[in-house]
């Protein structure tokens, strides 16, 4: 039986990996930052809350990363804790960037000093590569970061990237784009517009605020982009790939969608300035081409096929 460990459990791609990892027959140590019961919801949503040995960790401190390492002996450990939000990054710069970059230095020095073999995975992000000049994206691309979160995952992707080099580690990025699911928390575009429309279909809201509408993004379900994370950790030798689906769609495409879908009269949308970004992004999609090619990954689904799973789940189920 292989274990893994990994942190940002309670997190959306923690749960839909952990519950991959299981299906595999992996143990799995989830590290959390506090042992506060709300942050098990999606968890237990996902009914494997019980079947995930929990170990409260300081991703800041070595000495407890060192610690969970020998205690558990782990064949693979997958860093998908952050401070995710682009949005928040520009509020919260500071501990942003701090902590998405520190964390993955501390771990990485920690494998190097326990045990050399521990496959590595990091979460990277398309966000990176904000300000391009020809898209699509694919893994030689030059970054120019665009937010403090980019910066920071820019960052963290040379870090590894580094020991990679210098080191001889298994240590490889997984540089997702845009990634959705109903476990997504409601500070992100796609599950607030999701979840505030299903409220105003069924009456329970008048109103739906949102900012910035041109920009373009790479969107793709959870679930199936947690498979790839495991995929890169199985090859013979670390590879970054890129995880996408390869079309982007206007926010504002998708604002009509999901209204249509919900028979909601667009009149109830509003456009509020005061939540545009300073700077973003105006549009980005990758090529999914090596990772298919290498890894096999499989990935056909439009987005829009993947909204309307959304828009049925979000009828069905209310997690707040
Ligand atoms: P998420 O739902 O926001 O989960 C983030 C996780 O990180 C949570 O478990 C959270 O723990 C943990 N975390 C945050 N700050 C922490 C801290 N200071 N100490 C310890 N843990 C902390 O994010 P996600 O969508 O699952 O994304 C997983 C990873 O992929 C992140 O690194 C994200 O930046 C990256 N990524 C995501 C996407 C996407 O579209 N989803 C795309 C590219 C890259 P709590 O429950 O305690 O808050």
């Amino acid at each position: 039986m292989k274990t893994a460990i990994i942190t940002g459990v309670t997190g959306q791609d923690g749960a839909y990996l952990s519950k991959f990892l299981l299906g595999k027959n992996y143990k799995v140590i989830g590290l959390v930052r506090s042992y506060n019961d709300s942050k098990y919801k999606k968890l237990e949503h996902l009914n494997i809350k019980d079947q995930i040995n929990f170990e409260k960790v300081d991703l800041l401190d070595i000495v407890s990363i060192q610690n969970v390492i020998k205690k558990y002996d782990p064949d693979e450990i997958y860093n998908l804790a952050a401070q995710s939000s682009v949005g928040l990054s520009f509020q919260q710069p500071i501990g942003t960037i701090n902590f998405n970059t520190m964390s993955v230095l501390y771990i990485l020095e920690a494998i190097k000093n326990t045990d050399e073999k521990i496959k590595f995975y990091q979460a990277s992000s398309s966000e990176m590569y904000g300000k391009v000049e020809e898209l699509p994206i694919t893994e030689k691309t030059p970054m120019h970061p665009l937010s403090p979160y980019a910066i920071s995952k820019a960052s963290a992707h040379w870090i590894t990237t580094n020991y990679r080099e210098s080191y001889d580690l298994f240590a490889v990025n997984g540089i997702l784009f845009n990634h959705e699911s109903y476990l997504r928390t409601e500070n992100f575009f796609i599950k607030k517009l999701i979840q505030n429309a299903v409220d105003i279909k069924k009456g329970n809201k008048e109103t739906l605020h949102l900012g910035n509408l041109k920009a373009k993004r790479d969107f793709g379900y959870s679930p199936d982009y947690v498979r790839a994370m495991w995929l890169m950790l199985q090859e013979e030798e670390p590879e970054d790939f890129i995880i996408c689906s390869g079309k982007s769609y206007s926010l504002k495409e998708i604002v009509k969608y999901v209204f249509k879908s919900l028979d909601i009269n667009i009149n109830k949308l509003k456009i509020d300035k005061e939540l545009f970004r300073p700077v973003d992004i105006p549009d980005i999609y990758g090529d999914n081409a090596k990772a298919k090619e290498k890894l096999g990954w499989e990935y056909e689904k439009d987005f829009l096929e993947v909204l309307d799973i959304l828009i049925e789940k979000e009828l069905k189920n209310n997690i707040k």
